[in-house]
């Protein structure tokens, strides 16, 4: 009976480390009377963890299958602080604290995502990748490092904090995908007023101290411009390709060309462009609001700079479906939809996906002037 019962708790997952309960040891005592009334401990990582009650129904639920069961009690306990460093241990995969996992030994996809000014839609079309990404089955995840602007949490409905077991952070999981941003991190609105440093060491905290296990793809929400963040991440990051989100517009292309080129100082390929908000679709005429053409000018002369092919990788309609799923936290690509903009982002999305990590990015040796 208690093998059953640990059977049953195998497919229970935590939903923050999104990880079995069994392997986490967070299974505690197991009782079964003669009459099939179990009493089963569970053990959670920190007091007060916010994932309690899930936890605490679905195990419930999961031992309820088990054949001869008819009772069960759950009893929530609290890990001793030695079982806890015992399983950050185990989370880190016997790594120490304060290891980035995403160095040059790193075998998850990871991708910058950046654009010269704001308003593009970089984190509109950052948060919907990822949803489409994680619906793919791949495990994603997203770092906002726009730390002026985020706006990630918003657009995936995200309202609670991080979990933190001791120095460990949790990050929430919307949509399959794991976040962190700023935004988790301070009170209401409250403008950032930050310097280099400070921002330097936050971003290296959302790669150590956020458990984020073994993830295919990263997706990292770059704020807008050519600035310090970039120039961090692409340190932190030596695997990462960076994708410039441009609008049509000739003028603003100008400015995103800049942003690839930032990548392209601190080593990073750039895997493509997109052009966002390319065309309003009116029956079946093409309206381009914003004109034509700013895609493909940055795609060619990024690569002109870089000496390698740089592809546009796909063209976003004005969409307001799109526009509705981000404002209210439920975006487009995790509904079923075949709105045209959900089409072009599934179709970057199955790019993104399928390109390894071996193939491209690696950092290109950088030669002192
Ligand atoms: P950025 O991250 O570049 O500053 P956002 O992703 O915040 O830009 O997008 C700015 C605004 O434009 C948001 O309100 C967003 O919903 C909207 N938006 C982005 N892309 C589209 C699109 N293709 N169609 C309609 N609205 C869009």
């Amino acid at each position: 009976m208690q093998d059953a019962i640990i059977q049953a708790l195998s497919k229970v997952i935590d939903p923050e480390l999104r990880i079995p309960l069994t392997e986490l040891d967070m299974v505690g005592e197991i009782s079964v009377s003669s009459e099939g009334v179990a009493e089963v401990e569970i053990k959670l990582t920190i007091t007060g963890c916010p994932a309690s009650r899930r936890i605490e129904s679905e195990s419930k639920a999961a031992i309820e299958q088990v054949e001869g069961i008819k009772s069960v009690s759950i009893k929530l306990s609290v890990m001793t602080p030695e079982e806890r460093d015992a399983l950050k241990i185990k989370l880190r995969g016997g790594k120490p604290m304060k290891h980035n996992p995403f160095d040059e030994t790193t075998l998850t996809n990871i991708f910058l995502i950046g654009s010269g000014k704001g308003g593009v839609g970089k984190s509109t079309l950052t948060a919907n990748l990822a949803v489409a990404l994680s619906a793919q089955g791949l495990r994603v995840g997203l770092i906002d490092a726009d730390i002026y602007g985020f706006s990630i949490p918003g657009q995936l409905g995200i309202t609670e904090k991080p979990t933190r077991v001791d120095e460990l952070i949790l990050p929430p999981v919307a949509f399959g995908v794991k976040v962190i941003s700023i935004g988790m991190f301070i009170e209401g609105n409250t403008p950032v007023a930050w310097r280099g440093p400070m921002l330097h060491r936050a971003i290296e905290q959302f790669l150590s101290d956020v458990f984020w296990g073994d993830l295919d793809v990263l997706l990292v929400d770059l704020p807008p411009g050519t600035g310090d963040i970039a120039i961090t991440l692409g340190q932190l990051l030596p695997t990462a390709k960076t994708i410039v989100v441009t609008t049509p517009q000739i003028s603003a292309s100008e400015v995103a060309e800049r942003s690839g080129a930032v990548g392209l100082q601190t080593g990073q390929a750039i895997f493509g462009v997109i052009e966002n908000m390319s065309y309003l679709q009116q029956g079946d005429q093409r309206i381009e609001l914003f004109g034509s053409g700013g895609g493909e000018l940055v795609a060619s002369h990024l690569s002109e700079l870089s000496k390698t092919e740089v592809l546009l990788l796909g063209k976003i309609p004005i969409s307001i479906p799109l526009r509705e799923g981000s404002d209210t936290g439920n975006p487009l690509l995790g509904q079923e939809s075949n709105d045209l903009a959900a089409l072009a982002i599934e179709q970057i999305a199955q790019k993104i996906a399928g390109t390894g990590r071996e193939l491209a990015g690696r950092r290109l040796p950088l030669s002192p002037r």
